[in-house]
């Protein structure tokens, strides 16, 4: 089959048979089919290579195909992939104490499932079993999930709106304020959810103090605090955890997309001993998943962790993170009619655009350029830039030029329509 082939065919099922809507989309922005991946370049069907600067919303920290995390799951795969469920797992066993040992202090105990959402519903369930009361509060523009149970704490209206009623207790406060989160928590609280800095909601990171304060009104309500690190986990913002930015810790921490090495699906869910012996002491089976912490997904993580501390990609995060970030802000000194604001920590970094559709033009031009971004699922003003840790500098620098110039060309295109 030609490119041309492969592309239409793939489009067509889409059409046919996945999602309609979507498929018309995503044509329309012009995005090609992939086929292949290695570190941080993606290949499509014609064999163009892509820089990827979202990094599958945080999955790919390592890159992809990582060889390292690749080379244990195929040797995973020749001695069991997936658990018999009866005997003891002792990769899920090591990967909960690595996982435990690198936590914030107090996190003891971990349950394995296979996505972020489904690290999420564990949390809300524990939170609500364990204290017994079923007042959720979550932020405006936070992003949980989609299944039942997370979507309830999902902070946008639009994905939550056709699908009620859901998840009662739920209630949302603005992200970042004070005051709304100090009158929100009570004595009724099962738990407060938050996300140390906001992806989808447009990477808003948590002013100073703001964790800390949440930690606090926790503990004056008996109340559990949720940290959702399932995108901030592992690295991602410069410090192992999102939550270390202020040294807080969570009774309840949830992880996922970065945890399989951009290899293997995996989310997990840590959580105190206080927690665990609430849940479980009666019934040790109270929340389960079948295939949940299985060999190859823990056989990718365990190697995940191991590349993580070896080649101290949280630093390297950070430094390198300080670098784009001052490099996108020279891009936006050049383009202050396009561009607002550039925030974020580490390699969690957004550019916000003074309108919707500069956001959109630019994606574009930089698809078309061979730089991959995308913009947060809850703010489309914003571009996300969420390369891998592993990014080297020449190609952040490759990247800069492709966004400078995609920017100009955007600035073309609008002087023309005036
Ligand atoms: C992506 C994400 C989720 C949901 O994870 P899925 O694997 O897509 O279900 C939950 N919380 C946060 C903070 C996320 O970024």
């Amino acid at each position: 089959m030609t490119p041309d082939e492969i592309h239409a065919r793939v489009v067509d099922q889409y059409t046919q048979h996945v999602n309609p809507y979507l498929a018309k989309l995503m044509n329309f922005a012009g995005f090609g089919v992939e086929i292949r991946a290695q570190g941080c370049l993606l290949i499509d069907h014609e064999g163009r290579e892509y820089l990827d600067f979202l990094g599958g919303y945080g999955v790919f920290s390592f890159g992809h195909s990582h060889p390292v995390i690749v080379d244990a799951v195929r040797r995973q795969l020749d001695e069991m992939a997936l658990s018999g469920k009866v005997f003891f797992n002792p990769r899920l066993a090591e990967l909960a104490e690595r996982l435990t040992r690198i936590a914030p202090r107090g996190l003891e105990y971990v349950f394995f499932s296979n996505s972020g959402a489904e690290a999420v519903e564990a949390a809300l369930k524990f939170a609500k079993g364990a204290t017994g009361r079923s007042k959720i509060i979550s932020t405006e523009g936070s992003y949980h999930g989609k299944t039942l149970g997370a979507l309830s704490t999902t902070g946008r209206e639009k994905y939550r709106k056709p699908f009620e009623p859901l998840m009662p207790g739920a209630e949302f406060v603005p992200f970042g304020c004070f005051d709304s989160m100090t009158r929100a928590v009570d004595g009724q609280t099962a738990a407060v959810i938050i996300e140390p800095i906001q992806g989808e909601g447009g990477i808003h990171v948590a002013p100073e103090g703001y964790l800390t304060l949440i930690r606090e009104l926790c503990d004056r309500h008996g109340a559990l605090m949720i940290a959702d690190e399932v995108q901030t986990g592992l690295g991602r913002t410069g410090k192992l955890f999102g939550c270390d930015l202020e040294g807080v810790k969570p009774d309840l921490m949830t992880l996922a997309k970065a945890l399989g090495g951009g290899i293997m699906p995996i989310g997990a869910t840590l959580g105190t001993a206080a927690v665990w012996e609430k849940i479980y002491s009666v019934n040790p089976l109270a929340h389960t998943s079948t295939f949940g912490g299985n060999p190859l997904a823990c056989a990718a993580a365990i190697a995940a962790l191991e590349v993580l501390e070896a080649d101290c990609l949280a630093d390297r995060a950070e430094q390198i993170g300080e670098m784009l970030k001052s490099r996108l802000q020279q891009v936006q000194a050049m383009h202050p009619d396009l561009v607002t604001e550039v925030r974020g920590r580490g390699l969690m970094l957004g550019v916000e655009f003074a309108m919707d559709e500069v956001g959109e033009l630019a994606i574009a031009q930089m698809t078309k350029r061979g730089l991959v971004a995308a913009y947060t699922l809850n703010n489309p003003r914003v571009i996300r830039f969420e390369p891998p840790l592993i990014l080297e500098e020449e190609q952040l620098e490759q990247a800069i030029q492709i966004f400078d110039e995609a920017l100009t060309e955007v600035e073309d295109i609008l002087a023309a329509l005036v």
